[in-house]
């Protein structure tokens, strides 16, 4: 497993030779499949193994142990020959490794093992034909037996935490019901174009992204979203391959293929927070750069000593030399950190949790303060009118009565403030937009054209509509641009948008949005653990301490123009607080790069998930407190791993270089030395993979 390795194009992993495998339905080739590495650590494994025995048997020590005796006249030149073949054909896969880590002048893990096999090998050689003596054949064929062994299991259970990418590819079907010409027809899912028509039956998963056109059912997509509630879908909805469609029957036309898929897009953002690396990585790095060369000193110090200082005969100084140097092997260490934040990646995907950069995540658990936009976050951000008020008195020229004929027309002056309001709010992206919009549909109004529209960001919006000037924003807005009626008084029940035609303000619109049931237990929560809440807005002081209070936020900012939410952001940050900002739409985009940590909610806007650190897939503030929660549980296996990669070698170097032998007779031979490393790579691994079980809340 090497996340970081991941290409375009098919070929071979430029750190360990093997063959790169496809990773997704697309063409990415990566290194997460390491499938082929895996089988062939396997098969050398197997194939070396009988050798190994024989080797053992063949050898004057173990025969010693054994109280046999088998000897011959050429037994030194058999134990060659088969000695030979264990190094070569078991060892290729490390010296390949090891030739990879030197290309890339980053000695490491491999190099040490190749050192290892390769010095003791030729020590040997000589043994057998230069000086007659002890040769290490059996200790090489074990230790490089061992670590095919171990390597092969860490293989296997580094696939386990990677195989959660895999899982996502095969959420999308094979094969899709297109529907043409009003024939039904198997096609494969990946022949599918935008615009075709295809049937879901009961029971079937969506094979692709697309809208209802047709049919009515409920649709499981918490493989995506991590929402375990069922959605109903009608007509117009959209669908996102690879959920599972339950008791109705639909008819989707194809929206998006290929690499913009919501699968696709997902698996993308997996990968590269696989890739990116938290900072607790460059301190794995370091740690491991300096174990190699302390794996260096100890092997080389030990034979030293055990020569000239201790003398005790060049084989023992060999063995123990090898022993040093393969203990210290910083494998565990390299292995620490990736297979955590692998898992981590996949966990928060399960849960709806898209990690972008680990770095953010990184910091999460030290948040002390989260931000978040009201509308669209803390809010549902579906705006409903509740009231339109007119501005008759200024029509009427301000006479304190108004006329029994006016009185009724209102509804249809109310209509037409409603149908031009609506004509510009057209062109909006803002959710105040929708909910008039939303309003003139419902009011069956023809909404006309707009021209010449122009947006007034955090503000309102404008236009020309039927040959009259429009415009429609807040209060203040109106007074800016200097409109008559701006003052007209209007009780602030709700979000108040004026409507203002040819210079005058002709009525208000009330909206009520409301706030999400989770927003108050997301703050609760939060509070819990400690983290202080602020509420960031463009929309009135009214309005928003009305919000503040019922969630009960520590701090709200009202009236917060677009440009000027970052420096709220960066005043709590100045006050030496780690910030979090949690947000959806376009203008909080450069909060969310300010901030510690930018999350964004309900898969946002694009804009919003570029700049966010943390993408949530469901609207649900809950799972900012669950990301956080991801953060802790990540940083703590981080920890755990990187001290016992390292704290095993405190008392494996010194015991591998024989530093209790004088005393107690204890030592650690190359193949328990190796053993005992190929165990601490698989402990780590497993550390990690608890990590998949974890609840988060
Ligand atoms: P928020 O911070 O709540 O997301 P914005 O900063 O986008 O709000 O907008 C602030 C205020 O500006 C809104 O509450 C609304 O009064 C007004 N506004 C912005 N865009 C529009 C629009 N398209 N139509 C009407 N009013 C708007
Ligand atoms: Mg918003």
């Amino acid at each position: 497993m090497d996340p970081d390795v991941i290409s375009e194009m098919p070929g071979k992993c430029p750190k360990c030779g093997m063959d790169l495998v496809a990773m997704d339905a697309g063409n990415h080739q990566g290194h997460e499949d390491h499938g082929g590495a895996e089988q062939d650590f396997r098969k050398r494994f197997f194939i070396t193994l009988p050798f190994v025995f024989l080797v053992m048997i063949l050898s004057p020590n173990i025969q010693k142990w054994l109280h046999l005796s088998i000897n011959f006249p050429s037994i030194g030149l058999l134990l060659f020959v088969i000695g030979t073949f264990i190094f070569f054909f078991g060892g290729i896969p490390f010296f390949k490794a090891a030739r990879g880590e030197l290309s890339n002048k980053n000695p490491g893990m491999m190099t040490l093992v190749a050192f290892a096999i390769t010095v003791g090998y030729i020590f040997s050689v000589a043994a057998t034909f230069l000086f007659p003596g002890e040769s290490l054949y059996w200790e090489i064929s074990t230790l490089i037996s061992v670590f095919l062994l171990g390597h092969w299991l860490e293989m296997r259970a580094v696939r386990g935490a990677t195989g959660a990418l895999a899982e996502l590819a095969n959420l999308i079907p094979p094969s899709a019901h297109l529907i043409k010409n009003g024939n039904i027809t198997d096609v494969k899912t990946d022949q599918l174009i935008k615009g075709d028509l295809v049937l879901v039956k009961p029971g079937e998963k969506i094979p692709i992204d697309g809208v209802v056109i047709n049919g009515e059912s409920s649709i499981n997509e918490s493989m995506v979203t991590g929402e375990s509630r069922p959605i109903g879908k009608i007509k117009g909805d959209k669908v996102i391959g690879g959920t599972i469609n339950q008791d109705g029957s639909l008819t989707i036309e194809v929206s998006k293929t290929g690499a913009d898929t919501a699968i696709s897009q997902i698996m993308k953002l997996i990968r590269e927070a696989q890739a990116s690396k938290p900072n607790v990585q460059h301190l794995a790095d370091r740690a491991a750069n300096v174990l190699f060369f302390v794996a260096i000193i100890a092997g080389v110090a030990s034979f030293i000593t055990w020569v000239f200082i201790l003398p005790n005969g060049v084989v023992f100084a060999m063995t123990v030399a090898v022993a040093a140097i393969v203990v210290a092997c910083p494998h565990a260490l390299g292995l620490a950190i990736p297979t955590v934040t692998t898992i981590t990646s996949t966990l928060g995907a399960r849960n709806g949790i898209l990690i972008k950069d680990m770095k953010g995540l990184e910091i999460a658990r030290k948040i002390n303060y989260v931000v978040f936009d009201k509308t669209g976050t803390l809010t549902k951000g579906e705006f409903g009118v509740t009231d339109v008020i007119l501005n008759l008195f200024q029509d009427l020229k301000k006479t304190d009565k108004m006329p029994k004929q006016v009185r009724h027309d209102k509804e249809w002056i109310k209509n037409d403030v409603i149908r031009f309001a609506a004509s510009v709010e057209a062109h909006s992206q803002h959710l105040i937009a929708q909910g008039i919009i939303n309003e003139a549909k419902k009011q069956g109004l023809e909404i006309p054209e707009v021209s010449d529209f122009k947006s007034f960001p955090g503000k309102g919006a404008g236009g020309k509509v039927d040959g009259k000037k429009v415009t429609v924003g807040n209060k203040a807005l109106m007074q800016e641009l200097g409109f008559k009626g701006y003052d007209l008084s209007v009780e602030n029940t709700g979000t108040t948008v004026y409507v203002e035609i040819d210079g005058e303000v002709k009525g208000v619109i009330v909206l009520q949005d409301q706030i999400r049931e989770e927003s108050k237990q997301a703050i609760q929560r939060l509070h819990e653990m400690g983290i202080k809440t602020a509420m960031l807005t463009g929309d009135t002081k009214d309005i928003a301490e009305k919000v503040g209070k019922e969630l009960k936020i520590d701090t709200v900012f009202a009236q917060v123009l677009p440009g000027d939410k970052v420096n709220k952001i960066k005043q709590l940050q100045n006050e030496r607080n780690i910030v979090a900002m949690v947000g959806d739409g376009i203008n909080d985009a450069p909060s969310l790069t300010q901030a510690h940590v930018g999350i964004a909610i309900g898969a946002g806007t694009d804009v919003a998930v570029e700049s966010a650190e943390i993408v949530l897939m469901k609207n649900d503030p809950l799972d900012v407190v669950k990301a956080i929660s991801l953060s802790h549980k990540t940083n703590s296996k981080m920890v755990q791993n990187l001290i016992w990669a390292t704290g095993y070698n405190v008392f494996a170097i010194p015991t591998a270089a024989g530093i209790l032998y004088p005393s107690f007779g204890i030592l650690l031979r190359p193949e328990w030395a190796a053993l005992l490393m190929s165990a601490s790579s698989i402990i780590v691994v497993f550390n990690a993979l608890l990590l998949r079980r974890a609840k988060l809340d």
